[in-house]
């Protein structure tokens, strides 16, 4: 995929999150890394490319496609992405299985057979198989994390979204959370990630977009971003995260 994001400025009250935010990625991009210090957009950025919010100005395409900047057109896109945010926004009164197969059925127009196929595939291929009526509280961190992401895969999403998708988790959990991302990754799954996983970004994603003030500073190949930032602000963040490895 193509993914660019042409002079986006989002605002929340008078702080502008997004400043005229601008990349492009290669044609064949397959995995995106939004990197950046805390606060530079990434998610709000994530979320614009995703067609969860809409940009006050600037536009956002997909292949080519310019995301519709109403929100019946961004809904249509937003419905052919699935998302996995940093907290587990699984319904907490649904079982694992209920909560892949609701968006299937009430959302995506499945019958109810076609959704139950669908989800007991998904769980079992994230290793839930045995979980499928436990409720998100008796599941642990890392398993409601592949639960969400199993939900957020079941209507077959052109592009997965991941926002910080391990940052609630201990360092257990979220190698089981990595392990799924990167084997969706290598068998082909379209993704855009927000994350603080440095060394995780450097081994999946082919393409870095670095951020920082609402801006895009850097947006290249994986291996030149760690390899030969340009930008002072990444040569910085770089240098910071790697003091204490
Ligand atoms: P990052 O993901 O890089 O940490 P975010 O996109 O979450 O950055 O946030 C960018 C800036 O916008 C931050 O300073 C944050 O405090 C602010 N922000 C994010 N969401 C909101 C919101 N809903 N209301 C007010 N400010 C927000």
């Amino acid at each position: 995929m193509k993914l660019e994001a042409c002079e986006v400025t989002k605002r929340y009250g008078n702080f502008l999150a997004l400043n005229g935010a601008t990349f492009q990625t290669g044609d064949a991009a397959r995995v995106v890394a939004l990197l950046g210090p805390s606060g530079g957009g990434k998610s709000t950025l994530l979320r614009v490319l995703g067609g969860l919010l809409l940009p006050e100005s600037g536009e956002v395409r997909q292949d080519g496609l310019v995301l519709p900047h109403t929100e019946d057109g961004a809904l249509k896109v937003l419905r052919q992405n699935g998302f996995v945010f940093q907290g587990y926004n699984l319904f907490p009164h649904l079982s694992a299985l209920q909560n892949v197969t609701l968006p299937l059925t009430q959302v995506h127009g499945q019958t109810a057979q076609q959704a139950h196929e669908r989800a007991v595939e998904l769980l079992t291929r994230l290793g839930l198989a045995g979980h499928f009526h436990k409720r998100p509280a008796e599941l642990s961190g890392g398993q409601q994390q592949r639960a969400a992401i199993a939900r957020a895969l079941a209507p077959k999403p052109r592009l997965l979204l991941l926002d910080e998708p391990t940052s609630a988790l201990d360092p257990v959990m979220t190698g089981e959370v990595l392990d799924v991302i990167r084997e969706l990754a290598e068998g082909g799954q379209q993704i855009v990630l927000a994350t603080h996983e440095i060394s995780f970004a450097r081994k999946v994603a082919d393409w870095v977009v670095f951020l920082a003030n609402g801006r895009v500073e850097e947006s290249c190949l994986t291996a030149s971003f760690f390899n030969e930032p340009s930008s002072s602000l990444a040569k910085t963040y770089l240098t910071g995260l790697s003091k204490y490895r």
